[in-house]
């Protein structure tokens, strides 16, 4: 029986309301009526339903796909500006007792070299990380209550916040860890983490179940309600995410957003990110084994549908996909990108030799973070390192407050200008700096306030002159 509401993973991401919804998004794919209305509905930028958005991603009318393409650029940069929020990943372990099909840190994979950093290698990782001029975090690790129970976690947060290298800090530190309890999750919130990021994988439960045939991550349920456990233990910033291409998008972006609703009715928030990952190709992993690959046509859709559907909820592209599809599905509504990453234990403060690779998959984006920034700002984005929300306690609601009041362009807008400083003084090339202190310029004249504009020139002065750091709106 389907229900927001219930805190039972099979009721509220029911596999029958699923099933009905691709049911109706099938036949009404042609309907241009009611295409028109939801298109309608979604300019409200209130959202919409995981039925009305399943009808908009089945429709296969090029006209109408291009006004669906072009409501979401126009709501990325009404809710986002511009602005596109920077990250790096950090894993600290690949040991782990699952059997993910798709992931090479499955526990029956014996060749490749596990590693666990320690802590001074997490000390060497992060002043690298500061060195390239990151300001935020995303931490990843296998499940392994031996190797990487939670106190290991708690210790390498502590670690990876104390560290003040140079003019460097690490401000912000997302969590990407299987699935826990709530004492757990307490304890995460406790340390001061930003999002906790737990990727669903794929909402079909009988596929779920083949694909994590062994371990503690084989529980559908346990893994499907992590979130509701998140925020019982005050976490409240959640990301959602799905593996696409091991089930059909379209079943899974019905589900997403199903728990979507369901964050939503139940606590009142819906999820902070969502984040879209491919699968790729890893060490004993080949992508074509599984049969539900999706274009890059298809995975532009699936981002500006998602856009339309929650407006308030960032948008996650990783250095999986190429400069190309980056460039494609930011402009249609992903928020925050990462730059310059690594996927090996380690690996940022010292390359890591080939044949010993930890790596959990191949980049598809090799590029350093220098080059990202760059590259950015010459299509028209401003790179933002903010973490000033999280750190002015503006998480959950009170985030989503700020987005619906309107002000995010007289407080997030100055952020990005005055991170984006910190990044070009402290760590850009020359190239980078020059278009970077051109755009600063022009982009003050987008503060709509003209106190907060005066601020900010006084603010983005003292950077440069006094080398004052972290000021915020
Ligand atoms: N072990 C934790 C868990 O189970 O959620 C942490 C997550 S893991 C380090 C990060 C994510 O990488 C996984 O949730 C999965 O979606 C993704 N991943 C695993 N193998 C992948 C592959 N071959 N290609 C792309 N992404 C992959």
């Amino acid at each position: 029986m389907y229900d927001p509401k219930s805190m039972k993973a099979e009721e509220f991401i029911s596999d029958e309301e699923i099933r009905e919804t691709l049911d109706y998004a099938e036949k009404n794919k042609d309907n241009l009526e009611l295409i028109d209305s939801i298109i309608e509905k979604a300019k409200l930028r209130k959202g919409l339903s995981h039925r009305e958005a399943s009808v908009l991603l089945a429709c296969e009318n090029e006209e109408k796909i291009q006004e669906v393409y072009d409501l979401a650029e126009q709501i990325k940069k009404d809710f986002y500006g511009n602005r596109i929020v920077m990250f790096a990943p950090l894993y600290l372990s690949n040991y782990c007792v699952n059997g993910c099909l798709y992931c090479p840190y499955h526990l029956k994979n014996k060749h490749i070299p596990r590693k666990k950093l320690t802590q001074e290698e997490i000390k060497n990782e992060v002043i690298a990380l500061q060195d390239m001029g990151h300001k935020r975090l995303a931490i990843e690790a296998g499940e392994d209550p031996i190797n990487n129970p939670i106190e290991y976690i708690l210790e390498c947060i502590n670690t990876i916040y104390s560290i003040k290298h140079k003019n460097g800090a690490i401000r912000r530190v997302n969590v990407n860890i299987a699935a826990t309890t709530v004492e757990n999750y307490r304890k995460l919130h406790e340390a001061g983490i930003g999002t906790y990021i737990l990727f669903q994988e794929t909402y079909h439960k009988e596929s779920y179940e083949r694909l994590h045939p062994t371990g503690p991550k084989h529980n559908y349920a346990y893994h499907t309600e992590a979130m509701d456990r998140a925020m019982e233990g005050g976490i409240d910033d959640v990301g959602l995410g799905v593996l696409f291409g091991l089930e059909l998008y379209k079943y899974e972006f019905a589900g997403l957003l199903m728990h979507a609703e369901h964050l939503e009715a139940v606590h009142g928030v819906g999820p902070h990110t969502i984040s879209v990952p491919r699968v790729k190709h890893a060490d004993d992993i080949d992508p074509d084994e599984f049969d539900n690959g999706i274009s890059d046509d298809t995975f532009a859709k699936i981002c500006a549908c998602i856009r339309v559907a929650v407006p308030y909820t960032g948008m996650i592209i990783s250095t999986r996909e190429s400069k190309a599809v980056r460039e494609k599905v930011i402009r249609l509504g992903v928020s925050q990108i990462s730059g310059g990453s690594k996927t090996s234990v380690g690996g940022y403060y010292e390359p890591e030799p080939e044949e010993e690779s930890s790596e959990q998959f191949d980049v598809s984006d090799k590029r350093t973070l220098d080059e990202v920034v760059r590259w950015l700002m010459e299509i028209g984005y401003i790179p933002s390192f903010c973490t000033a929300c999280y750190r002015e306690g503006r998480t959950g609601d009170r985030f989503m407050s700020l987005c619906k009041s309107g002000q995010i362009q007289n407080c997030c807008h100055p952020n990005a200008l005055m991170t984006l400083k910190e990044y070009l003084v402290d760590y850009a090339s020359p190239e980078t700096r020059a278009i970077g202190e051109k755009l600063i310029e022009k982009e003050l004249d987008n503060i709509p306030k003209e106190k907060v504009r005066q601020i900010a020139k006084e603010y983005l002065e003292s950077i440069e002159k006094d080398g004052k750091r972290d000021f915020r709106f």
